[in-house]
């Protein structure tokens, strides 16, 4: 992660972290109220070229009990999967990251295909 000029998250990038939050929760997700994630402001972003970013500013660091708070897989828009992770703690959503095993860098996928990562094989169905 490289850090940028900081800039408030992208409508694209809240209604998939809302959407991952909602339905890809882990024993550790936090209640994050909808202001919580539109107020974040991007900080950093992933030099590979994908849509990761981070919700922290240079200098702050992430909360010691930070922990995995959503697991997702979603469709990009030319239906490959794109699996969704999110890290932070409550009060505290620290970074966003989208990764898949193709060339070049995971883009944000369609909110509403996002699923829970171990039902993966679902989306794929649903791409069909
Ligand atoms: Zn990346």
């Amino acid at each position: 992660m490289s850090y940028i000029t900081p800039r408030p998250i992208s409508g694209a990038e809240l209604e998939v972290l809302q959407t991952v939050l909602l339905r890809a929760v882990t024993p550790h997700t936090p209640q994050v109220t909808p202001d919580e994630l539109k107020s974040l402001v991007v900080y950093s972003k992933c030099d590979c070229g994908c849509a990761s970013v981070g919700f922290l500013p240079e200098g702050t660091k992430a909360n010691e009990n930070t922990k995995l708070i959503a697991d997702g897989l979603g469709l990009s828009p030319d239906n490959k999967q794109v699996g969704i992770i999110v890290y932070g703690s409550p009060g505290q959503v620290v970074e966003v990251e989208f990764h898949w095993p193709y060339e070049g860098g995971a883009p944000l996928p369609r909110p509403e295909t996002i699923v829970p990562w171990e039902r993966g094989t679902e989306v794929t169905e649903v791409a069909k």
